[in-house]
């Protein structure tokens, strides 16, 4: 019985979350005796793969290191993991917008029910996962014969080094190459601060900007704090910053060790993205805001005088 782990790297290094997954995986194993593979699927990916070989408690390495795996698309993907996998086996990919693209098609080419967003495996066929924005929590008994999950990667943490696991070349299929989807372009925003999913601080801003001109004050304390930065949706829906920023339910699930919300009200899907942060700060000028029922340290003030003022603290 395996579980195997898809990587999400960029070929040169892996990203944080696959560690999480791993993490997820080594719980699973605890309960069914499992071994431990990550798959990397890529072009040029030979550094992901010797990173990964130094993942702790993994068994193997395979790698699938071609052409039609350079852009990590699920329709040349999906066919190599139906073929590896068997009855009683585990795929586990990260609850990433890179998971996300890949397990659906998975699941559905081995006719099994994908369980998405796990926080918590009770057992090897047992698992928690959060439903309405977090407010209610589900345990799912699943009756597959082979689990395909994504992994909340925010429930779990990173997987260590100092494994020395063998690196084995993946024998690809005809499938893989049928082309039945092409790459046209992608558009990636550079930024010189930290990924929001990554950042060990992040400062978000909502609509009580009221502007994008006005985000400023929020990328100032951001730089002083090395911080990634964040918005509600409101923000990003006004224009204030581009989509990516967005954090929430339908945006990204950050947990930072700290999280300063400005100018955000607390709606239920807002928090659900960022409720798992270690320390959350929040600055509203409305004493009645829900984001106070979260917030760890509340500051009920003017964010147009509170903010700038923390930021020259800071810098001083
Ligand atoms: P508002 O609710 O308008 O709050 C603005 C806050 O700023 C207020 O609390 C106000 O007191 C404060 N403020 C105003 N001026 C100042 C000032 N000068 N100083 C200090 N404070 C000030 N939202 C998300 O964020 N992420 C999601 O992923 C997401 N997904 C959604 C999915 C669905 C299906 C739906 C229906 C909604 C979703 N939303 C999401 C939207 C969510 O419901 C809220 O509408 C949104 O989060 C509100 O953003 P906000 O807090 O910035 O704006």
């Amino acid at each position: 019985m395996t579980i195997y782990v898809i990587a999400e790297h960029d070929n040169k290094k892996l990203k944080p979350s696959t560690l999480n997954t791993v993490s997820a995986a080594k719980k699973y194993s605890s309960h069914s005796q499992a071994d431990i593979q990550i798959l990397i699927f890529g072009k040029g990916c030979t550094e992901a793969a010797n990173e990964a070989a130094k993942v702790a408690n993994v068994t193997k390495i395979c790698v699938a290191d071609d052409s039609r795996f350079e852009h990590q698309l699920p329709e040349a993907i999906a066919p190599e993991i139906m073929s590896l996998v068997a009855s009683g086996d585990v795929v586990m990919a990260p609850a990433s917008t890179f998971g996300k693209n890949i397990t659906p098609r998975v699941a559905a080419l081995l006719n099994q029910a994908q369980i998405s967003d796990v926080i918590e495996i009770v057992d090897g066929k047992t698992f928690v996962r959060p439903i309405y924005a977090g407010n209610a929590l589900e345990t799912v008994e699943s009756s597959c014969e082979i689990h395909v999950m994504t992994i909340r990667t925010t429930a779990f943490d990173a997987a260590k080094t100092g494994g020395k696991a063998p690196i084995e070349v993946l024998a690809l299929s005809d499938e893989s190459n049928q082309m039945l989807s092409s790459f046209v372009s992608q558009k990636i925003s550079k930024q010189d601060r930290p990924e929001l999913t990554e950042a060990r601080v992040v400062v978000s801003g909502g609509r009580g900007l009221k502007n994008a001109e006005n985000f400023k004050i929020i990328e100032a304390l951001a730089d002083i704090l090395n911080a990634g930065i964040g918005a509600s949706r409101a923000a990003v829906d006004a224009g204030f910053v581009p989509n990516d920023y967005q954090v929430g339910q339908t945006g990204k699930i950050v947990a930072p060790d700290l999280y300063i919300a400005v100018g955000i009200s607390g709606a239920i899907q807002h928090v659900a993205g960022m409720k798992e942060s270690k320390v959350i700060v929040a600055i509203n000028k409305d004493a009645d805001a829900p984001i106070f029922q979260v917030a760890d340290y509340g500051l009920c003030d003017d964010l147009f005088d509170a903010v700038p003022r923390l930021t020259a603290l800071l810098e001083g």
